[in-house]
């Protein structure tokens, strides 16, 4: 089948891409034919045209402008798609025949730069080998790397984690992804898996081509020697992005370890329960620990901030530093304020340096550059004499910047355009050749213009105008009506309806010197605007670290200015274990409700390990639970504290099983999830983590939950682990238990009663809770007033029988109250509402006989007695008998 040229040229190369959808530049407009076409068209919701293929016929095209491509393009690749671009890479007035075309770029989803503030745009590699998986993250917008070596069970929660836009895998590994939480995460939140050749050889390639990314001798260097998995994943990515960018990336930074010490560890669940980067409802910043700290002035110190809170520190040095800075920028006003505005004169300078490594930073962008280097001189001289050493030696040792800023804001005009193969990028007296090359141009239009008056007085024709196409060059026009006043000098080349076109050959001798001159200067622009781009390409790597102090300065400015608007403290880091709070304070829902919230004491890890914490729903126990971990996990930031004093001794990780949620999607009940996320956290805390469960137990029923509960207190307590916990719980018999339990104590949150309802005092007091108020809560909630009393009574009539019953009970053990050792605690029998109504009825009787003091009665008293005893006791067993009967 004989194509036409264009679309054979078409074929060939969408043969190369076939999973991208190619778009083909034709002129102005990026084209895209056959099924591409038809996809690309229903995606964009554009108009599906046809084009004459040659023998074919007409096939299926629709087509972008190419000025407004980037839009279309992110378009696609949100919706999972990739495509390639493919350029003319030959001017088309030197070309000789077909235009030569090549794909220049392959953008997917995860290789995509947006610009997006805080947020990250992640690629993800995954390889396995044997029961390891290596985990590879990528940022391209910023060249941020980072890797881990774990185990399958752990992937789920670093994908939740990091939510990737787009997932590498081998090929040859599709069987393991399909069967893996991989595959089941990636359908769920429709990010796409790309599937790539695994190399020959692949372990050793992979050395080789990391060393190479890094101009390194050997991994050691990078400690990446002994995770062999995660490098294989690393260069993945690196591979990944030489072919989708066609050039190995010089921006990328040395890779992060993601599971190195020196570091608390939050894992999933726990970010999404202290609510840190997101809040809980609606899933905003706004409401979030990171939406509170966040008074950061630029998108790196945001980013930054952000990675604090991931990855708070767990090395006393380290974090005394930061605090020691946080101290210094907190005391001094104006040192603080003139930092930050002086940063906010700072761009975005890692998104800048990746641009730059694409290939795609235009004018603007280096005079972003210029602009943001120009302040560092202002900001070394501030931080000279500051009062930490973690602030002087910020801006100490930096490479010299100021005659590349300098050469940047001398080239540059103030706004340049967008594009740069435009002209009108480069300011006049930089460069003697584009001056001469202006000066000839705009020269010669005034020429023209000279010329136009001249030949009017000339011809007498006063409407006669001189013009420019791209086909016929200047010309002179001349209305129909006019054409019998040319002169025979003119040359006629165009008829329009209107009017005649001429040329003459002055006009036509100067026309080549003003085009020559205006599009040698255009081109003499490009070429000074990639001159000073290459010299700062040169220096990306200064540039990156430049970007990466700038940003810790601006979270460190972030930190003091909300301690010190928010009244925070410094705390005490030790190294020993514990944790100590006076007067701790939520600082999201402190700052939600200024002025009311009421401050409370945490001691842990001296006298108990366990907090059994009880007291009515919404008293504040799951408040007062998670402004522990965020007091804990700020002062391991390094930032001030809501407390009064706080001594925190170093955690390694803060583990969280709070509030309901369920996973239906994959199967998983409420009751099932917080089992598994509690199964975690019975394996894997050791004594220097901190542990928060709220209502353990709760969705099964009430034997089933309370004996659960139980255990897991009595396992949290062994020696073995024994972490720091706060454990809430509605079972009140357990706050007996905690009484006899070593390390164990009691708490409860304060709650006034009076004939009105209830007041929250919101006070934690060093005594367990006398009841749960569920009723006067629901009644707070607006449930009708029948329910409520309804449930009043039922209780009352529960809470008599259970009175009875445990009379009656006494020293039987109940199944459940058996507990794991084999001992009995049968104090912990609670009412089981599954019993028949009878049994109550009957014990009131049992209740009423006991109370009886046969000393103090009379004969004809105690004749009485026996009397209504009879009664009410043949009462009940009539009525047992008429219940039995409908029964049956
Ligand atoms: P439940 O058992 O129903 O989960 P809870 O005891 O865990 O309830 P929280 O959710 O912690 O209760 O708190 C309920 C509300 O009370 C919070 O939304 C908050 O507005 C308020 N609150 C909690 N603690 C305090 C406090 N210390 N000072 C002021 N208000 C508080």
């Amino acid at each position: 089948m004989a194509l036409t040229p264009m679309m054979q040229q078409y074929v060939d190369i969408k043969r190369q891409y076939p999973d991208a959808l190619l778009m083909f530049r034709l002129g102005d407009f990026y084209e895209l034919f056959f099924d591409d076409a038809i996809t690309a068209s229903r995606a964009l919701d554009i108009t599906l045209t046809g084009r004459d293929a040659g023998s074919q016929g007409r096939v299926p095209m629709c087509g972008v402008p190419y000025h407004a491509a980037t839009a279309y393009i992110e378009k696609l690749v949100d919706q999972g798609y990739c495509v390639a671009i493919c350029e003319q890479t030959e001017d088309p007035k030197q070309a000789k025949g077909l235009v030569k075309r090549e794909v220049v770029r392959i953008v997917t989803p995860g290789t995509v730069t947006k610009e997006a503030g805080d947020q990250r745009r992640i690629l993800a590699a995954l390889v396995r080998r044997r029961e390891t998986c290596g985990l590879a993250l990528a940022d391209v917008a910023t060249g941020d790397l980072w890797y881990a070596e774990s185990s399958q069970d752990q992937l789920r929660d670093w994908l939740a984690q990091w939510t990737p836009a787009e997932i590498l895998a081998y090929s040859s590994q599709q069987d393991w992804v399909a069967g893996s939480a991989v595959d089941e995460w990636s359908r769920q939140n429709g990010v796409r898996i790309s599937w790539v050749d695994e190399p020959l050889d692949a372990p050793l390639r992979a050395e080789r081509t990391v060393c190479e990314q890094f101009h390194l001798p050997q991994l050691a260097a990078l400690e990446l020697d002994d995770v062999p998995v995660a490098v294989e994943a690393l260069a993945a990515v690196m591979d990944y992005l030489a072919a989708t960018q066609k050039q190995r990336l010089a921006h990328l930074r040395v890779p992060k370890n993601l599971a190195s010490r020196g570091h608390l560890v939050l894992d999933y669940t726990a970010q999404r329960n202290l609510e840190l980067l997101e809040s809980g409802r609606g899933r905003q910043k706004k409401g979030s620990l990171f939406g509170l700290l966040d008074a950061t002035v630029t998108a790196m110190g945001a980013r930054m901030l952000r990675t604090w809170i991931e990855r708070p520190l767990a090395d006393v040095a380290a974090i005394e530093d930061r605090l020691g800075a946080v101290q210094a920028l907190v005391d001094d006003f104006f040192l603080r304020e003139s930092i930050r505005e002086t940063l906010r004169e700072i761009y975005d300078l890692e998104r800048l340096a990746g641009r730059l490594a694409l290939g795609t930073a235009n004018a603007r962008d280096l005079r972003a550059v210029g602009q943001s280097l120009a302040q560092l001189p202002s900001l070394e001289d501030m931080l000279r004499d500051a009062s930490s050493d973690l602030l002087q030696q910020l801006m100490r040792g930096l490479p010299e910047f100021a005659s590349l800023s300098e050469t940047i804001l001398r080239t540059f005009v103030d706004q340049p355009p967008l594009g740069v193969r435009e002209g009108g990028l480069i300011r006049d007296g930089v460069d003697a050749e584009l001056d001469r090359l202006r000066t000839l141009s705009s020269s010669g239009k005034e020429w023209l213009t000279q010329f136009e008056q001249q030949e009017r007085e000339r011809t007498g024709i006063r409407s006669l105008k001189v013009g420019y196409n791209k086909v016929f060059g200047y010309y002179i026009e001349v209305s129909k009506a006019n054409v019998h006043l040319v002169p025979d000098t003119y040359e006629r080349r165009q008829t329009l309806a209107a009017a005649e076109r001429y040329v003459v050959s002055e006009l036509k001798q100067r026309e080549a010197e003003i085009l020559t001159a205006a599009e040698r200067s255009v081109e003499r622009e490009y070429e000074l605007f990639c001159e000073v781009r290459d010299g700062v390409v040169e220096r990306l790597t200064d540039l990156q670290r430049v970007a990466e102090r700038i940003a810790v300065l601006d979270a460190l400015c972030s930190m003091a200015t909300v301690s010190a608007e928010c009244r925070f403290t410094r705390p005490v880091i030790r190294a020993e274990r514990g944790i100590f709070i006076q007067q701790g304070r939520h600082p999201v829902v402190e700052s939600a409700h200024p002025g009311t919230f009421v401050p409370n004491d945490v001691r842990l890890g001296d006298d108990a390990d366990l907090l059994l914490i009880t007291g009515p729903n919404m008293a504040g126990k799951s408040t007062y639970m998670r402004q522990t971990a965020l007091i804990v996990l700020m002062a391991h930031m390094g930032c001030f504290v809501p407390a009064e004093s706080a001594v925190i001794g170093l955690v390694d990780r803060i583990f969280t099983r709070i509030g309901a949620s369920d996973n239906l999607a994959e199967g998983q009940s409420t009751f099932m999830v917080e089992m598994v996320e509690l199964a975690q956290i019975l394996r894997q805390a050791t004594n220097r983590s901190l542990v928060l469960l709220d209502e353990i137990g709760r969705g099964t029923s009430t034997y089933d939950g309370m004996s659960i509960a139980e255990a897991v207190m009595e396992a949290l307590l062994s020696p073995d682990s024994r972490p720091l916990t706060l454990f809430a719980t509605h079972y009140h018999e357990l706050t007996e238990k905690a009484d006899s339990l070593d390390g164990a104590a009691n708490c409860s949150v304060l709650v006034r009663e009076s004939p009105d309802g209830i007041t929250f005092m919101h006070t934690v007091v060093p005594r367990p809770a006398d009841k749960s108020y569920g009723i006067q809560v629901a009644k707070l909630a607006g449930i009708p007033d029948a329910v409520i009393e309804r449930a009043a009574a039922l209780l009352k009539v529960r809470e008599t029988a259970e009175a009875g019953k445990s009379t009656v009970d006494a020293g039987v053990e109940t199944a459940a109250a058996v507990d794991s050792h084999g001992g009995s605690s049968s104090k912990m029998a609670s009412p089981d509402f599954s019993l028949p109504l009878f049994a109550w009825r009957g014990e009131s009787v049992l209740q009423a006989l006991a109370e009886l003091d046969v000393n103090t009665l009379t004969p004809v008293a105690a004749l009485n007695e026996l009397h209504n005893l009879v009664e009410q006791a043949r009462e009940v067993l009539q009525w047992d008998k008429s219940k039995y009967s409908r029964q049956t």
